[in-house]
């Protein structure tokens, strides 16, 4: 029997929340966390409230990610961040090509290739993004989309490393729409991530945590949650208040 994977629930903040709001936030949810040690829990603060969530989790079990990084050490890359750089913080985990990077800002797979890796070399825990868009869906692409990305984003990982990344399916069309995929929806994408991580390494793809992300509350985590291939959220809107946020980690415990 393969171990069971411990669930992950992680708060993506996006470009909410300036330094006094992430302390507000997490001075709630620290307090919070009793009965939730079965679940691993992770806050995506955006850059400037990174410090101060990485004080305010010390001596907890949360471990604070960046949204982004620059595959490179350092050098001439105005505006970037790299993985050292954010492990010299206290980061800990790392969300790499979601789509709204990917739609706004040009993130492409090729940059991924290189920034999965970047990331587990320097220490950090990667999530990786991946979804189809509602047009790709509704052209019975989903299966076709998730596999290229997979392939092309997983591409210079070495071959022991895969059960080292998290994997995140977020189907664009439910990002910040109110419109959640349906449980088999979820399920049967999740899975079929699962399967293609299974031709690179069947043992490891067992033990690949892959979250589902796309207007999770509290009120449908448990159930998505509860399918056998979801392994945890990946929250947007609902991680901004805490109250809502704790009441998903806690549809997060099995
Ligand atoms: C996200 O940004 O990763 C996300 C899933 O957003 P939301 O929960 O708001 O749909």
């Amino acid at each position: 029997m393969p171990e069971p994977r411990r669930p992950l629930v992680a708060a993506n903040w996006k470009m909410n929340k300036t330094v006094a709001e992430a302390g507000d936030f997490l001075e709630r949810f620290v307090a919070s966390i009793g009965g939730l040690e079965a679940v691993d829990l992770v806050i995506c603060p955006p850059y400037p409230a990174l410090a101060t969530a990485v004080e305010w989790t010390e001596r907890t079990p949360i471990r604070v990610a960046a949204q982004n990084m620059h595959f490179e050490a350092e050098g001439a890359f105005t505006g970037e961040v790299s993985a050292a750089m954010l492990r010299d913080l206290g980061v800990e985990a790392v969300v790499l090509g979601h789509s709204e990077r990917r739609q706004h800002f040009g993130e492409t797979d090729e940059a991924l290739a290189r920034k999965v890796p970047a990331a587990l070399d320097a220490g950090l825990l990667p999530i990786l993004c991946v979804g189809e868009s509602e047009d790709q869906r509704d052209a019975g692409e989903t299966e076709e989309v998730l596999a290229a990305q997979l392939g092309a984003d997983l591409a210079e990982l070495d071959g022991g490393a895969l059960s080292g990344v998290v994997v995140a399916y977020e189907p664009i069309w439910a990002i910040g729409t109110g419109r959640t995929a349906t449980t088999a929806q979820a399920q049967e994408a999740i899975a079929f991530i699962r399967s293609r991580l299974a031709e690179r390494d069947a043992g490891q793809a067992q033990a690949v945590r892959i979250l589902y992300g796309g207007s999770m509350k509290p009120d449908n985590a448990a159930e998505l949650i509860a399918q056998p291939d979801v392994d945890g959220g990946l929250v947007g809107g609902a991680s901004l208040d805490p109250d809502d946020f704790l009441a998903i980690c806690r549809a997060g415990v099995r």
